[in-house]
């Protein structure tokens, strides 16, 4: 490498300028075949960086988020839950409702894809820079119970507030005793028309009562949840036995 290589990569490594020091000899060559000005060869040097940052950006915020698997909207495959409305879905990847505080609730039986659906519009979220955090009932629960406990629910509470999109996968898929109950109804009145929400359950809102335990406590999630909100009835066939059902027949 000559001296001078040696010089502008050294500069590049200490400024953190990895998308320039991944570009500027590709980009150097091209530069001097086709004659280019400086002035276009720096904003072509230039743009590499920020589209790094930009990427860089958005993996952290998808890592941060911990999807338990990346699926795309692209991926999902409309043509097989055909009472899905593909435009209303379609729209909300453009994340207005985030602006908006609006909720997303995907209710239906297993294996629909709300799931597939929450993940992707947390992904489509990341991408448009905001913050994001996916996790199941259960575990959101158990996060609460601990901070009561510990006494630092105040500040769980404000962490959870400070998220752009909370998805709460799987409401309802374990027993919701009073103490959690009345944990989640503080989450999600302080989120109530202040920040998104997603929720994924198997169960239509007339069950609820039943998991929550308490039908006062189900009513007033509820009545929060579904004051802004899109909702989805995925009422199609399970994707899981989509090929297993085919075998059979
Ligand atoms: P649910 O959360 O409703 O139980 P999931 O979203 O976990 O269902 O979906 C189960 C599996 O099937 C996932 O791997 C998901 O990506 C896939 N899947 C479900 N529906 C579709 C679809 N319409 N198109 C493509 N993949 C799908
Ligand atoms: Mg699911």
């Amino acid at each position: 490498m000559s001296e001078l290589a040696n010089q502008i990569e050294s500069h590049l490594k200490a400024l953190q300028l990895k998308g320039i020091l991944a570009s500027y000899r590709e980009i150097s060559n091209q530069a001097v075949k086709a004659r280019l000005p400086y002035e276009e060869y720096l904003a072509l040097v230039l743009e590499q960086e920020l589209k790094r940052k930009n990427e860089s950006s958005i993996n952290t915020k998808v890592f941060k988020a911990k999807f338990p698997f990346v699926k795309t909207m692209e991926e999902f495959d409309f043509s097989f839950q055909p009472a899905l409305n593909e435009k209303e879905v379609i729209k909300l990847s453009s994340c207005s409702f985030i602006e908006e505080k609006n909720n997303i609730i995907l209710l239906g039986p297993p294996g629909v894809g709300k799931t597939h659906l929450a993940v992707a519009l947390g992904i489509k979220a990341c991408k448009a820079k905001y913050r994001v955090l996916f996790i199941s009932a259960q575990k959101l629960l158990e996060e609460l119970s601990l901070a009561k406990r510990d006494g630092t629910i105040f500040a769980k509470l404000l962490a959870f507030s400070r998220l752009h999109l909370l998805v709460i996968d799987e409401l309802g898929y374990m027993p919701i005793p009073r103490e959690q109950a009345n944990l989640l109804f503080q989450l999600v009145s302080i989120r109530y028309e202040k920040a998104s929400v997603i929720i994924t359950s198997n169960y239509n809102f007339d069950q609820w009562g039943k998991f929550f335990d308490d039908n006062v406590v189900a009513s007033a999630i509820i009545d929060r949840l579904v004051h802004h909100a899109n909702i989805f009835f995925i009422n199609g066939s399970s994707y899981r036995l989509k090929d297993k059902l085919k075998n059979i027949n």
